[in-house]
């Protein structure tokens, strides 16, 4: 039941391993290349270089 899924860094490849309980919205860094990238779907996973400048931390 706790499967992890991976997802391909965009920017150089590298499989990302995601735990099962992660969620959309959440910010990763590759492990290879150290790029933040932000969780946008769970299912299925797709992740993307998180934004830089917007930093929405309001709520
Ligand atoms: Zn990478």
């Amino acid at each position: 039941m706790s499967k992890s899924q991976q997802s391909p860094c965009p920017e150089c490849g590298y499989e990302i391993a995601v735990a099962a309980d992660t969620v959309k919205g959440e910010i990763l860094q590759c492990g290879d290349c150290g790029m933040e990238l932000e969780v946008i779907n769970i299912e299925p996973l797709e992740v993307a270089p998180a934004p830089e400048e917007e930093e929405d931390w309001g709520e």
